[in-house]
């Protein structure tokens, strides 16, 4: 079976859900072999089906933006020849895929929902135009490098046998244009991840930007909180919250909407959700036509019930 590269993205060594997801997409495809820039935690890739972890271990990769790690994967690529290259739809992750796709004069697919292999090609799902339409393309030139949303899939363990390789790359001169001078950590919220969470409790105008409700309702379920555009562009909540076109996209579990009217654009970053509840007090409001489950009622009264209910249920 022909390998297929997935690029790891481990924040202090700890493999992040959208990495182990693009390893159960591998599979489907070929033999996963994990790519690591710096550390990240082996067992946990054997553990979701990487054969193999070819592992670049140079303070070059940290001290630089995405220069070296895109001209070292591109190296990888021509060595390998792999069925695919997966990475996730982050920032990080579209630039350098973009570097590597030109670098190795290979077709570049980007934002996919879903990867399946057909025949001795990669067929990918795009949702485009606010998720009002689904796009299939496959590339016809050379490896096929896609970035994958995430949340595409649930991620499922299948060992692999996560033989580990030590590579070393050459990196030119011009990749090293760039350096970071600091990095901000993000400052813990205790809260899971807003695009890797199970659950997300989102808040919209009708908050009347006070976040405590949906904050303590969040918590109850160990949830990450989301917002509209409208919270965001009135100074509630910080934009790295924003679920929508112009946000972040979810694919929770569970997915509430408090005080949301379900804009189009909103609904692109969350539609895909497994189950959805709204709370809003106008029981015309565009988001009913999308909930499994709708409460209309004012938020400031139904969410503190709610959260007392879950706070009784779990003891
Ligand atoms: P509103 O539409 O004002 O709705 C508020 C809702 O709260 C109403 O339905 C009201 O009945 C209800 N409500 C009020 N008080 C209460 C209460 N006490 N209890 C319960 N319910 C209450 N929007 C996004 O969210 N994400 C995006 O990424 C995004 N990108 C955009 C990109 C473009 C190019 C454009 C043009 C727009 C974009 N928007 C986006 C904006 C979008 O069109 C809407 O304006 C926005 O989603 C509205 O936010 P909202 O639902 O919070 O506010």
């Amino acid at each position: 079976m022909t390998e297929v590269l997935v690029l790891i993205d481990a924040p202090d060594g700890k493999v992040t859900k959208p990495s182990l997801e693009l390893l159960t997409i591998a599979r489907r495809i070929g033999e996963p072999s994990a790519v690591v820039f710096g550390s990240a935690d082996t067992d946990t890739l054997t553990q979701y089906g990487a054969e193999k972890i070819y592992t670049y271990d140079d303070a070059v990769y940290s001290e630089f933006l995405v220069g070296p790690k895109a001209e070292a994967l591109a190296q990888l690529v021509t060595e390998t020849s792999p069925a695919a290259v997966l990475v996730g739809a982050s920032t990080e992750g579209k630039e350098i895929s973009a570097r590597v796709a030109l670098k190795t004069e290979s077709g570049w697919i980007s934002d996919a929902v879903d990867v399946q292999a057909s025949g001795d090609s990669v067929t990918t799902t795009q949702s485009v135009f606010a998720g009002n339409f689904t796009v299939q393309s496959s590339i016809t030139k050379g490896a096929p490098v896609i970035t994958v949303k995430p949340n595409s899939t649930t991620p499922e363990a299948a060992a692999g046998a996560g033989a580990v390789e030590a590579k070393t790359a050459e990196v030119s001169e011009a990749a090293k244009t760039a350096k970071i001078t600091s990095t901000k950590v993000k400052e813990a919220s205790g809260r899971p991840e807003l695009t890797e969470a199970a659950i997300v409790v989102s808040g919209g105008r009708g908050t009347g930007g006070d976040f405590t409700e949906v904050e303590a309702f969040a918590d109850t379920l160990g949830a990450a909180v989301g917002a509209s555009r409208a919270a965001v562009d009135s100074g509630w909540y910080p934009h790295s919250f924003q679920v929508g076109q112009t946000g972040k996209t979810v694919s929770p579990q569970l997915y509430v909407a408090n005080g949301i009217s379900g804009a189009i654009q909103h609904r692109a970053g969350m539609q895909t959700s497994k189950t959805i509840v709204a709370v809003n007090k106008d029981d015309e409001a565009p988001i009913f036509e999308l909930v499994d489950f709708g409460v209309v009622g004012d938020l400031k009264s139904v969410l503190p019930q709610a959260t007392e209910e879950v706070k009784k249920r779990k003891g």
